[in-house]
């Protein structure tokens, strides 16, 4: 057990980082967070920041040196400058790997008896043709590595768009994947324990737009809870296979078919915001309690419902109303300038 008062490392300090550190601080723990960026989010609320380059392998080692355990708030991480952190690192290396690589990450879901929509590894616009061939339209081409919120993503509509979207997402090593016609979007979200030992929350419904999370409620349609069931086997059979520690978060689309993993994320996730003061233990404070093998806290819903909205670019302007909305509950991350697209804050209004 890594004991309160200890030094828990995390590499990446946006406001994941950022709220893991909050969650930490509240269980008396100290946080070091790794960041390459002059002012991490997060480090505003740590004990220390590290600022150098994730491959920078004397950094990390002095960093693997000055922490009890380590975590990781995204997964576009390069797996070989964390050797350096050993078994101090929870999860692990290969939550890592699988979550970092998208054919890898297909090829295990696969493994693991997931649906997931058809799809081919690409690496040429013949290759997108062939897909087309295969797979028919409209699929999406999603680069490999280093895509989040429907960054290097291009769809495919008609079959002269093939070159435009392969230059879209630059022409890097991709896969080619059909677009799945569903009727609502939720995520998984559990923790689990190095013995195994796991937790659930209740299903958030997400809605999504130009490929970022809009908002997520809970508790979740009807439609969607018919399929809650099935998906929560196929995140804990990931889980599992993974020998994963701490939150992990798998993203589904509610389809005729039956639930169809989109992608999993071995952390943290912004459709579990909500937890923070819509279940009883947030996602947060359980990530912690995982990786130092504390006891597991209570999941269930505070009160009847929840909703969380982010704040995307100039939405952050709302915050003085925000702030006078009674029962709404604010999130700020303290980043400096609102550019389009960026994640500034989120609200979340825990109802009846
Ligand atoms: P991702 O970054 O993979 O989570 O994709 C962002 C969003 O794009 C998803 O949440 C969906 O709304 C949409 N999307 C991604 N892949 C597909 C697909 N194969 N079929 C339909 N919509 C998709």
């Amino acid at each position: 057990m890594i004991a309160p008062g200890s030094t828990i490392g995390i590499i990446g300090g946006g406001q994941l980082g950022r709220m893991l550190a909050i969650a930490a601080a509240q269980l008396g723990y100290r946080c070091h967070i790794f960041d390459p960026q002059k002012h991490p989010p997060a480090a505003d609320v740590a004990a220390e920041a590290t600022r150098a380059d994730y491959d920078d392998g004397e950094a990390m080692q002095r960093f693997a040196a000055a922490v009890d355990v380590a975590t990781y708030e995204f997964e576009n991480l390069p797996a070989g400058a964390l050797a350096a952190l050993g078994e101090k690192l929870r999860p692990g290396t290969r939550s890592l790997a699988v979550a970092q690589d998208r054919a890898a990450e297909k090829e295990f879901l696969e493994q693991c008896r997931a649906r997931v929509a058809p799809w081919r590894a690409v690496e040429s616009v013949a290759d997108v043709e062939a897909a087309i061939a295969e797979l028919r339209l409209p699929l999406v081409l999603k680069t490999r590595r280093f895509g989040y919120d429907g960054k290097g993503q291009a769809w495919v509509r008609s079959e002269e768009e093939a070159a435009s979207a392969w230059e879209a997402i630059g022409g890097q090593p991709a896969v080619a994947e059909a677009g799945v016609a569903f009727s609502a979007e939720f995520s998984v979200i559990l923790a689990r324990w190095a013995d195994g030992r796991h937790v659930l929350w209740e299903s958030p419904e997400n809605s999504h737009r130009d490929g970022i999370l809009r908002r997520s409620t809970v508790p979740c349609s009807q439609q969607v809870a018919l399929q809650v069931p099935r998906a929560r086997e196929t995140a804990l059979a990931i889980a599992n296979a993974l020998d994963h520690v701490g939150v992990l978060t798998v993203e589904f689309f509610a389809s005729a078919g039956g639930a169809t993993v989109n992608e999993i994320a071995p952390r943290v996730h912004n459709s579990g915001h909500w937890t923070i003061e819509g279940a009883v233990t947030s996602q947060f404070e359980q990530h912690i309690r995982a990786i130092c093998d504390l006891p597991p806290g209570l999941t269930g819903l505070i009160r009847g419902s929840a909703t969380m909205d982010n704040l995307i670019g100039d939405e952050v302007d709302r915050w003085p109303e925000l702030l006078a909305e009674r029962g709404a509950h604010l999130h700020l991350y303290g980043k400096g300038e609102a550019r389009p697209g960026r994640k500034m804050g989120h609200v979340t209004r825990v109802v009846r």
